[in-house]
């Protein structure tokens, strides 16, 4: 491979963008694909990009999270943006695709691309060279093997993962700031129970509804109920194990004391900061694979969560994914290899449209490396800057993988009483910022 050349791995949502991008730009790609040879336990189509689940690419209105990603996209030069209208399907509101017509356009013009060679291949090792690695969540095993190792260990192969809520949507009179026995500064929120929140919170929890999980979706050796794996116990498992079990895990008031009732609460739920700017919290130890209308119906009983706004919901499923945080650049390059990027949701982000966009610009930056020019790491009021900061952002600590919300974003400086109107000029704001930044850039 001479030095204008790079490779990608994986033709799916990322790989197929990187690889369009590095040809608009002069490069050539030899972009390789185990598919047709060997398929993920959840791909079962011959095409590229393809949607292993829902056909839907979310709303397409620009003021929500969904709907802004996509117009930032579209101006970027969006191959799958551009795939999915020509191929859309009636869906209100929401951007709903033919999926094998959606895959084929994709499939078609990565084929007729002359700077792009497929090379139909499993790729056990990651490549020398300017190189995006770009095989998803259910990455072949070889090459997963090679990454771990890459990468120090810091590669996830199950996300169990608690529900995000956002900082704005909590009520304040409930909560309050604290360290268990004051130890380090206030870092936790806490939502105090009293006996009757906590009993009525516990009958709810023990009776809701989980998801089905998928044979490929349990850690290895674990049974339905998740009894072997205890690192990763749902808590509705462990809840189901007696009532006062939370009390002494997830729940356990020890070390706190309500300002407001001048005691110790008789349960408590603690949420942390899972970014930087404060904006969004995870609820602490509450790893969960109840339905999403489960949790956000029994996840609202606790105190100070009444009117959460859930910017994800917890999941326990299979999903290589790497400690983004500890190894990667806003610009999805390996900090200590600077010519390898990754791209897709293996890097973090979450969601079919969110992996297309961190393939656009992976691809953009590593032809920017090769073409000597300066990285691109769009302003963090733009929902594709704040997802690249989001996954580079070395503060945080209990990473999580992040779909595209408004959570994200950094607040207005003006308070905005209408939600519609308040995501509008979150909007106006991105797209404008989008432009400037882009101003000078070629
Ligand atoms: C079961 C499941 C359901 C999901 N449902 C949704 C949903 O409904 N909505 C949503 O927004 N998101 C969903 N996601 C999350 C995510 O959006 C998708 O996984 C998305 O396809 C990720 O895009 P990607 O480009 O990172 O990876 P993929 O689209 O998975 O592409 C990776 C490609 O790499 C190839 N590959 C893997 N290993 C190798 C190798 N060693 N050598 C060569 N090629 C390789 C694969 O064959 C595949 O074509 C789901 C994920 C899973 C696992």
């Amino acid at each position: 491979m001479n030095e204008k050349q790079a490779i990608v791995v994986g033709a799916g949502l990322a790989g197929c963008e990187a690889a369009w991008q590095l040809a608009r730009h002069g490069i050539s790609v030899r972009l390789y694909e185990m598919k047709p040879q060997k398929y993920t336990p959840a791909h079962k189509y011959k095409g590229f990009a393809e949607l292993v689940c829902s056909n839907s690419l979310k709303a397409m209105r620009i003021n929500s999270a969904a709907g802004l990603l996509k117009e930032e996209m579209r101006r970027l030069g969006s191959l799958t943006v551009a795939c999915a209208e020509e191929n859309a399907v009636p869906a209100g509101g929401a951007l709903a695709v033919d999926r094998e017509k959606f895959s084929d356009s994709v499939t078609e013009r990565i084929m007729n691309e002359p700077l792009i060679e497929v090379i139909s291949e499993e790729v056990n090792a990651v490549p020398e060279g300017n190189v995006i690695i770009a095989t998803g969540p259910l990455t072949a095993e070889g090459l997963a093997e090679d990454i771990q190792g890459l990468c120090g260990g810091y590669l996830s192969f199950f996300d169990a993962a608690a529900p995000i809520v956002t900082f704005d949507s909590l009520d304040k009179d409930k909560v309050f700031f604290a360290a268990r026995y004051g130890r380090g500064d206030d870092d936790y929120i806490n939502c105090p129970f009293t006996k009757e929140e906590y009993l009525r919170f516990y009958n709810e929890i023990i009776h809701a509804e989980s998801a089905p999980l998928h044979d490929f979706d349990r850690p290895e050796g674990c049974r339905d109920d998740f009894t072997v794996y205890e690192g990763c116990m749902p808590i509705e498992v462990l809840a189901k194990r007696g009532e006062e079990t939370m009390r002494y895990g997830a729940m356990k008031p020890v070390g706190l004391t309500d300002p407001k009732t001048g005691s110790r609460p008789y349960a408590a739920v603690q949420l942390r900061k899972e970014n930087s700017e404060g904006t969004l919290y995870n609820i602490v130890g509450f790893q969960t694979n109840l339905k999403f209308g489960e949790q956000k119906r029994v996840f609202s009983l606790i105190p100070g969560l009444e009117n959460a706004e859930f910017v994800r919901y917890g999941v326990m499923h299979r999903n290589s994914f790497l400690n983004s945080p500890k190894l990667l650049n806003g610009d999805f390059s390996l900090r200590s290899r600077p010519k390898l990027f990754f791209a897709g949701q293996m890097t973090g982000v979450e969601g079919y449209m969110e992996s297309a966009a961190s393939g656009i610009m992976a691809g953009l930056n590593l032809s920017r490396k090769i073409l000597e020019q300066q990285e691109l790491i769009l302003p963090r009021e733009t929902m594709i800057g704040a997802l690249s900061r989001y996954i580079s952002d070395e503060t945080v600590t209990d990473f999580q993988p992040m779909g595209a919300n408004m959570g994200i974003l950094p607040p207005l400086d003006e308070h905005i009483k209408g939600k519609q109107e308040r995501y509008q000029a979150v909007a106006d704001r991105a797209l404008n910022a989008f432009e400037e930044y882009m101003k000078d850039k070629k």
